[in-house]
């Protein structure tokens, strides 16, 4: 089923095809319709399901009618557990709402609150707030619930497991009594359905095993390798693992060249896209390897932009990328229509902080495998996941 019979407005659609998202996940295409209906609704998924935009992408799209919004109100709150959570789901609003012209924000503890006020002053269409610093906000009268619309609970099990019962019951008793509600959660235990009892009405249910939802099947794995033995490593993968296509991802044009002779001194016939190349050149590289007569390609992440190959089994990210995003990009590039493929990366220890960057964005460390051939000097250490980085603070 492809987005666009989910009834989702061309702006939205525009966005989630500039993510590389092509086909909606299981629960994407079980949840969305009903929220747009207006249910209340109780899913068990967990994170990796698509979960954030089976909920984000309704409401944006519900928000985008016109209405003005009054000052200090918010149509729709996103409770969550953390506050690296806020930030994320936050971060996956702005990113799909890019071409509407809705406001959204994350608001948690541990910060000041003084920039958080300012910001609610002329209203938030979409608020993503852990419990304490929202109950906060409301107490100082910094914030009011009489035109909210939607509730979302997110991750509701953690919510409980981390005794935030009584918040999310005070901030209950604030709003509005018709609303539409939705919880999420991975885990249905009996404190998660008398919480859905409380919050909810009439809900219908889903629920989306992990397996079933990783729709796009990318089997993800790491190496961890020292930068000169890259090249190396990568011609005994292609050749021990009969590697049968992979479109490799790397950092720099010259980068790009000296790998390709690197590969063909090995015997291995590969070929480089890159900026500096000229367009009809990089065109007959591309179409060869669409059509399966080159093997390997190389590119750059500039090259590679709206390079859309069906059936491609296999990307490797010879050089980590430097953004979460490219990386979710990256691999969405293969396991496409419901076909599996595969995603290796190869991590050095100066990549470290971008690793814990992509792995708290997934949710779960990577795959490790080890070839004994390649030592590793400089260890890269296991991620730090719910790592936040600097700029996002
Ligand atoms: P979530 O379960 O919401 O944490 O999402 C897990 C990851 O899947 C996020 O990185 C999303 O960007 C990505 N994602 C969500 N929906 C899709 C989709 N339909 N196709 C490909 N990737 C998706």
């Amino acid at each position: 089923m492809p987005f666009s019979s989910l009834g989702l407005c061309d702006p939205l659609l525009k966005a989630v095809a500039e993510l590389g998202y092509t086909t909606p996940t299981p629960i994407q295409e079980k949840a969305i319709p009903l929220i747009l209906w207006g249910s209340d609704l109780i899913a068990a998924a967990q994170t990796g399901t698509g979960k954030t935009a089976s909920f984000a992408l309704p409401l944006l799209q519900m928000f985008n009618k016109d209405r003005t919004l009054r000052g200090k109100r918010i149509r729709a709150l996103i409770l969550t557990p953390t506050r690296e959570l806020a930030i994320q789901v936050e971060a996956n609003i702005a990113q799909y709402g890019k071409y509407l012209n809705l406001t959204s924000m994350a608001m948690y503890g541990g910060v000041d609150s003084a920039p958080q006020k300012e910001r609610l002053i002329d209203g938030v269409d979409i608020l993503v707030a852990t419990p304490g610093r929202l109950l906060d906000m409301a107490h100082q009268r910094a914030l009011h619930f009489d035109e909210l619309e939607v509730l979302v609970l997110d991750e509701a099990d953690r919510m409980l497991d981390m005794g935030f019962i009584e918040d999310i019951n005070k901030i209950m008793e604030r709003l509005p009594v018709e609303r539409q509600s939705l919880l999420f959660s991975a885990t249905l235990g009996r404190d998660v359905r008398t919480l859905a009892k409380r919050s909810l009405i009439n809900p219908e249910e889903i629920a989306i095993s992990r397996d079933k939802a990783s729709k796009p099947k990318i089997d993800q794995w790491l190496v961890t390798v020292d930068k000169d033995k890259k090249s190396a490593l990568l011609s005994h993968l292609i050749k021990e693992q009969q590697w049968d296509q992979a479109l490799i991802f790397i950092e720099t044009k010259q980068g790009a060249a000296k790998l390709v002779s690197q590969l063909e001194k090995r015997g291995i016939d590969a070929q480089a896209i890159h900026g500096g190349r000229a367009q009809a050149v990089r065109e007959s590289v591309l179409a060869d390897f669409k059509s399966g007569e080159l093997k390997f390609l190389v590119a750059t992440g500039i090259a590679a932009r709206g390079l859309d190959i069906d059936e491609l089994s296999r990307v490797v990210n010879y050089d980590l990328p430097d953004k979460v995003d490219d990386y979710i990009h990256r691999i969405g590039r293969t396991g496409r229509a419901g076909l599996s493929g595969e995603a290796v990366s190869f991590v050095s220890k100066d990549n470290f902080r971008n690793l814990c960057a992509i792995e708290s964005r997934l949710g779960h460390i990577i795959v490790r495998k080890e070839f004994e051939e390649f030592p590793v000097r400089k260890v890269v250490p296991v991620s730090k996941l719910n790592f936040v980085p600097k700029h996002r603070r």
